[in-house]
């Protein structure tokens, strides 16, 4: 199918990108590989909507990939963000941002006592997990298929389904060694978990898991799963980490922690908490997080942690994200999901629309979703041809069909009025595929 629009500002850009970056971008999923056409350059956003480098707007249902929880340029942030700008970018010394950021995750998060600050996602998992081998003193990670947690060596291991499977580098440049440690099972299989327990129990330092699968499309963890994961943890002595990276102050305000309150040992954290900024978390229990340096012997480190001015930004984010933030975020997302569904059975495209608190994601398939391999079996190509249809009339959605999709407190009306009139095009688009 072809579309009669073009973006010949940003095709130029892309080929001047691919000059001088691989692939012409910063990270792999924008370079709109997953559904094939020219990735937009945006110039700037506003509320919910991005402009591109042809000036042509768009609705976000990106939001950055999670983090502008409150919209493009929110007022109040830019004016947080711009105070701190102008004391100064990065001191390299303690500063109190790092302390009043640090308490809002406390007072929100129960079972995080103590946090430390990083720049990414990546470095957050990365550093819980060194801690809980650390703690352990045990080497094996137990990780679930089609959960992502950033591109940290062990755990870009994957495997072919079924149960205890040792980890097979999943990219060229991780090693054998690297991901010889980390043992790979299907989400939401909790008997595949206590067989692994069973075999490797006493090698086994921690089991990570998002704590609501976002990064195959939106999978929440089945009821009890969750909780089966922290008690085979506790019973074999490992850790249980719960990487809120996307759920965390998305999915409820306290993240899917929140939802479904199953204490884990260690948390991950960043998006929404850095507001746009390179700012992340891992916290926990007290008795852990004391065995960090300088505290304790286990040695994390970094030139821009808990820089004041992404603190700044994060911390004047989460203050905004108030009750009713979270519950308008809860309506917009259900409205555009049920908006989507409408116009897809209209059109007789099976489908799925599937929830974590105020993410979701719409999976171009007949089955619920529950693990990788059900997410891994939807059609893709369908996906395409609405993902395209949607860029062609301003609404821009997460250029993959296993992304989550993400609102912000500035999808008003207006925004989802655009949403709603783009999709009954995008729905037969999708139905013509394969006719
Ligand atoms: N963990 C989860 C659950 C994520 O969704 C991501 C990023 O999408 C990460 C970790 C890595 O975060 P970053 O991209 O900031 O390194």
């Amino acid at each position: 199918m072809t579309y009669d629009y073009e973006a010949p500002e940003s095709q130029k850009l892309f080929d001047r990108a691919q000059v001088v970056t691989p692939g012409g971008v910063n990270s792999p999923v924008r370079a709109f590989r997953g559904v094939g056409g020219t990735p937009r350059f945006m110039v700037s956003g506003k509320g919910a909507y991005l402009t591109d480098a042809d000036g042509r707007s768009y609705v976000d249902l990106v939001c950055s990939w999670g983090p502008l929880i409150l919209g493009h340029a929110h007022p109040a942030v830019i004016e947080a963000t711009s105070a701190a700008l102008v004391r100064g970018t990065s001191f390299g010394t303690p500063s109190e941002g790092e302390v009043a950021l640090a308490e809002e995750i406390v007072a929100r998060i129960e079972p995080v006592e103590q946090l430390r600050l990083v720049s990414s996602g990546t470095e957050a998992t990365m550093s819980a997990i060194r801690l809980a081998r650390g703690f352990t003193g045990r080497a094996k990670v137990v990780k679930f298929a089609g959960c992502y947690h950033g591109h940290v060596d062990s755990l870009l291991a994957a495997a072919g389904s079924g149960v205890a499977t040792l980890g097979l580098p999943d990219t060229p440049g991780v090693t054998g060694a690297q991901a010889g440690d980390t043992i790979v099972l299907p989400y939401n299989d909790i008997e595949a978990v206590r067989a692994a327990f069973a075999e490797y129990g006493e090698q086994i330092a921690c089991v990570i898991t998002e704590a609501a699968a976002g990064n195959m499309g939106v999978v929440p963890p089945v009821v009890g799963f969750n909780a089966g994961l922290r008690e085979l943890c506790h019973a074999h002595g490992a850790l249980y980490i719960s990487d809120e990276v996307m759920t965390g102050f998305r999915s409820s305000r306290a993240g899917w922690f929140g939802i479904d309150g199953v204490v884990p040992d260690l948390m991950t954290f960043g998006k929404v908490m850095g507001g746009g900024f390179p700012t992340a978390a891992f916290g926990g229990r007290a008795e852990v997080m004391a065995r960090l340096a300088p505290a304790g012997p286990v040695y994390q480190a970094g030139t821009l942690s808990g820089n004041p001015v992404a603190t700044a930004t994060g911390l004047a984010t989460l203050r905004h994200c108030t009750p009713e933030v979270y519950r308008g975020l809860d309506e917009t997302a259900r409205m555009v999901a049920d908006l989507a569904s409408e116009a897809l059975a209209k059109e007789g495209v099976a489908h799925r629309v599937q929830f974590a608190g105020t993410m979701f994601s719409v999976f171009f398939a007949d089955e619920p979703v529950t693990d990788y391999a059900a997410a891994k079996r939807q059609d893709t190509e369908q996906f395409k041809a609405f993902f395209h249809a949607m860029l062609a009339q301003g609404v821009y959605l997460p250029p993959s069909a296993f992304e989550a999709w993400f609102v912000s407190a500035a999808h008003d009306a207006g925004a989802v009025e655009r949403i709603a009139a783009a999709l009954p095009l995008a729905a037969r688009a999708a139905a013509a595929v394969g006719a």
